[in-house]
């Protein structure tokens, strides 16, 4: 290195390392830009939330909170937590709310953490119903070494069995009654089963992730009105923030959430990202204005969409509950255990169309699923609405049930895409894209 100027020579060999790391990064981008995403766990976030999370906040630290810090220099730090903080009360309608989660995961480790002690018993949705891993005995639930007992399952209508799970939970007594899945079709019918929970002396779990955005923009149920003590969620899926979490409670007690304080820092966290915590009070503030409206679209572009793949000739699932009240779609293409889901993933990837396999009710093998998760949060955000959801139901049907050859259908992904990049239900008075890499 010369000491003067500071200019480094890096070999050759190295440099080609950092470019193609580079260059992998951009690509991802584009493909985002030129394709439809369609993961229902996945978002794209406004411009302010884009230059937040790229700013001089990401290598910063701070632990405790807004006002007891480790370190100097957190005084604008603890102007943007304490926003953020009052935001996500308000937002949430929630007497309580920890915006420090650095993932819906790690936000329920936290409350796995300060609601129960290992050995206990939960009870909660398996993963085969849609649950999700941390849910599980090989996730958050095996770590805080719970015992698990699933809740019997109804099919047909793709929620608990009211009556048998209320059964099993007077039964078990669990410590903590968990709520929530990643398939998530349809409100879960809380209330009876939060009672019963409340009965044996369990506390209430509801695990939002996937539905928050649509519980603050109050398009999908109100767990905290319906029971719920502890509500978890990612701050990425339905509601359009960076990656992170959020803890929130119904508890106006202080020693109740004083507890829920510290299974964050120093339960769970160190520093918590402070970028991706800057991005979500900017992503609240946001919400506020467009909230409401965004998840009252998603919604309707999920049905719409579910009616116009059914149209086409699709196997939708919960066709007798109208397919879906959230942002998601299921869809079955083969037979249980087939990989008929795996397959149609792949063919929609080679046509710029980005999913996920799922397993449907009935399928044992999580790699061999017979369906695909869809998801529209993404498409609503950059402005797709019911009649363009046709479109995309066409775009499918090319693909996966007239055997048009992908690449060809890439070509229309692409140009239907290019029309609508620009990021809706935010502060983006500039009409920036949100697909911001070249
Ligand atoms: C996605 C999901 C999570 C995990 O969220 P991350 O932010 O990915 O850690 C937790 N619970 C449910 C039900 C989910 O679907």
């Amino acid at each position: 290195m010369d000491q003067r100027t500071g200019a480094w020579t890096p070999s050759e060999e190295n440099r080609q390392l950092g470019l193609t790391v580079l260059e992998a990064v951009k690509s991802s981008g584009r493909l985002y830009r030129d394709g439809l995403g369609m993961i229902a766990s996945e978002n794209i976030v406004s411009p302010f939330v884009q230059d937040i999370v790229a700013s001089d906040l990401h290598g910063r630290y701070a632990e405790g909170l807004p006002g007891k810090r480790y370190y100097q220099g957190c005084d604008d730090f603890d102007t943007i937590e304490s926003l953020g903080i009052t935001l996500a009360k308000e937002v949430f309608n929630a007497p309580f709310a920890n915006i420090q989660s650095t993932s819906g995961t790690v936000s329920n480790i936290g409350a796995l953490k300060a609601l129960a002690k290992p050995g206990d018993r939960i009870t909660a949705v398996s993963t085969a119903d849609g649950g999700h891993i941390s849910h599980a005995r090989m996730g958050a639930v095996g770590l805080r070494d719970l015992a698990l007992t699933t809740y019997p399952w109804d099919e047909a209508r793709m929620e608990p069995d009211i009556d048998a799970a209320c059964a099993m939970i007077r039964e078990v007594k669990p410590k903590v009654a968990l709520f929530g899945q990643s398939v998530f079709l349809f409100p879960t019918p809380l209330k009876e089963m939060a009672d019963a929970a409340k009965e044996v002396g369990a506390a209430v779990m509801y695990d939002g992730a996937h539905v928050l955005g649509l519980i603050a923009g109050g398009q999908f149920q109100d767990p905290l009105r319906e029971g719920a003590d502890v509500m978890t969620g990612s701050s990425h899926k339905t509601f359009p923030g960076p990656q992170g979490g959020f803890l929130l409670s119904s508890s106006e007690d202080e020693a109740y959430q004083k507890r829920l304080n510290t299974a964050m820092f120093p339960g769970v966290c160190s520093s918590y990202h402070l970028h991706h915590v800057a991005g979500k009070v900017m992503a609240l503030a946001e919400f506020k204005e467009y909230g409401e409206a965004y998840a009252r679209d998603t919604v309707a572009n999920a049905q719409a969409f579910a009616q116009a793949l059914a149209a086409e000739g699709f196997d939708v699932l919960a066709e007798g509950r109208g397919y879906t009240a959230s942002h998601q779609v299921l869809t079955r293409h083969g037979a249980l255990d087939s990989g008929a889901g795996a397959k149609a993933a792949h063919r929609l990837e080679q046509a710029g169309i980005i999913t996920n396999m799922n397993m449907l009710p009935g399928d044992t093998k999580a790699m061999q699923p017979s369906g695909l998760r869809l998801g529209v949060q993404e498409l609503t955000r950059v402005g797709f609405d019911t009649d363009l959801m046709k479109d995309v139901a066409k775009l499918y049907a090319r693909v996966l049930l007239h055997d048009e050859d992908p690449a060809s259908v890439k070509a229309d992904v692409r140009a239907l895409k290019n029309e609508h990049h620009v990021i809706r239900y935010c502060f983006n008075e500039e009409g920036r894209s949100g697909y911001p890499v070249a």
